[in-house]
C-alpha cells in the first residue's frame, strides 16, 4: 500500500527543503548563498516580485525569505498574492525590511508572514529563524498526516478516503481511467468481541488492515468506520478488482489466530466500480453501489464476494 504521505505538501527525506529569496538587492542573494551552503537547504533566488511569485509557484519551496522594498512591488503585494493562491498559501513566509517599524511588523503578520527579520541582520540569527521555521513545518505536516491516519489499524481513516474518493473520482473520469471500490465487513465480529474478548476483536482488526493493505502499491486501504473498510482501487477494473477481493477473503478466511486454533474470521465483499453507476453520479453513488453489493454478500450467507451490477441493470431493475 502507498506511504503516508500528503500530496504535494509532502517534504520527502530525500530531498532538501528549498528556501527562496526574494530580493532586488543581489548582494543579498550572494551572502545568502554563501552563508547558508552549510545548512541543509537548497537556496533559490528571485530578483524581483514577479519572478518570485512564479518560482514559488513552480517549485513550491518550504521558506520564502521575502524582501518589502522591492523594484517592481511591495513585499507585502507578493505576499497578499501568495496568501491568496491556494497553490502557495501554505509556504511560510518570513519578511525582510530596512526599516523596523512595527507599523510594518504588524501589517506582514497581519498578511500571513511567520516571521519578521530586520536589515542589517546576523546570519546566524537568520538561520536560527528558518530552522524553526522548518521544524514547526514538519510537525504540522505530521499532525495533518497523522490526522488521516486510524490510530489502531494504521489505515487511512474515513476522512481521509472521503477525500482520496473524490480526487480519484474525477481524475477517473477525466483521463477516462477505470475506478474500482471495494467495501468489505467482517462477518458476525460483534460476537467475536463478546466470545474472545474486545482485545482481541481489537488484533483482529489490526491483522485484516494489514491483510487491506498488502494490495498494489496504489491501491488506497483505508478504515471505513468500526470493522468496516474500504480500499480504492485506481486504474482498476470490475473484474480486476473482483479477483483482488476474492484473495482479500481468502486470505482472512484461512487466517490462524493466536490460542484460538479453530476459529474462523471472515468478511464479506461488495466491488463496484464506475460502470455500476450513472454517468452523472457522484463519488458517493460508488460507494452506495459497493454498500449494496456488501450487503447482498451479507445475505448471500457471509464470507463471499458480491459485485454490483451495472448502471443498466439497476435501471432496468428499479422501472
Ligand atoms: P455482520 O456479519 O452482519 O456484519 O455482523 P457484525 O456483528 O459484524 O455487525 P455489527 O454491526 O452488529 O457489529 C459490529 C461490532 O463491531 C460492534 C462494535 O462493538 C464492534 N467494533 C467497532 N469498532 C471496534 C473496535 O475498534 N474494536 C473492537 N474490538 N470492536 C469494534
Ligand atoms: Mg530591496
Ligand atoms: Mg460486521
Ligand atoms: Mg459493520
Amino acid at each position: 500500500m502507498e506511504n503516508h504521505s500528503v500530496d504535494s505538501t509532502t517534504t520527502s527525506n530525500d530531498r532538501l527543503p528549498k528556501l527562496l529569496a526574494i530580493d532586488d538587492s543581489e548582494l543579498i542573494h550572494k551572502i545568502l548563498r554563501v552563508r547558508l551552503q552549510h545548512e541543509q537547504l537548497e537556496i533559490l533566488s528571485a530578483c524581483s516580485g514577479e519572478e518570485g511569485i512564479r518560482m514559488a509557484k513552480e517549485l513550491r519551496p518550504e521558506v520564502i525569505l521575502l524582501d518589502i522594498e522591492l523594484g517592481d512591488m511591495t513585499g507585502f503585494d507578493v505576499l497578499q498574492k501568495l496568501k491568496s493562491d491556494p497553490e502557495t498559501r501554505d509556504i511560510a513566509v518570513m519578511l525582510i525590511s530596512a526599516f523596523s517599524e512595527s507599523i510594518d511588523r504588524v501589517r506582514g503578520l497581519d498578511l500571513g508572514a511567520v516571521d519578521f527579520i530586520t536589515k542589517p541582520f546576523e546570519v546566524i540569527e537568520l538561520t536560527a529563524r528558518v530552522r524553526s521555521i522548518l521544524r514547526l513545518q514538519s510537525a504540522m505536516h505530521m499532525l495533518a498526516v497523522k490526522a488521516q491516519i486510524d490510530g489502531l489499524t494504521g489505515l487511512w481513516n474515513r476522512k481521509y478516503f472521503d477525500a482520496r474518493l473524490d480526487s480519484e473520482f474525477s481524475e477517473g473520469l477525466r483521463h477516462g481511467r477505470p475506478l474500482s471500490l471495494i467495501m468489505t465487513d467482517i462477518d458476525k465480529f460483534k460476537s467475536l468481541n463478546d466470545g474472545y474478548g474486545h482485545p482481541f476483536g481489537d488484533l483482529v482488526l489490526e491483522r485484516f488492515a494489514r491483510i487491506l493493505s498488502g494490495g498494489r502499491s496504489s491501491d488506497v486501504a483505508c478504515r471505513y468506520g468500526g470493522e468496516e473498510f474500504g480500499i480504492v482501487l485506481p486504474s482498476t477494473t470490475l473484474s480486476e478488482a473482483h479477483e483482488v477481493a476474492e484473495r482479500l477473503r481468502e486470505r482472512l478466511a484461512t487466517e490462524h489466530w493466536p490460542r484460538h486454533e479453530d476459529l474462523r474470521v471472515t468478511a464479506s465483499f461488495g466491488v463496484a466500480d464506475l460502470t455500476c453507476i450513472a454517468s452523472n453520479a457522484m463519488p458517493r453513488a460508488l460507494v452506495e453501489a459497493a454498500d449494496r453489493a456488501l450487503y447482498a454478500a451479507k445475505h448471500g450467507g457471509r464470507n463471499r464476494v458480491e459485485l454490483a451490477s451495472p448502471e443498466s441493470l439497476s435501471i432496468r431493475k428499479s422501472a
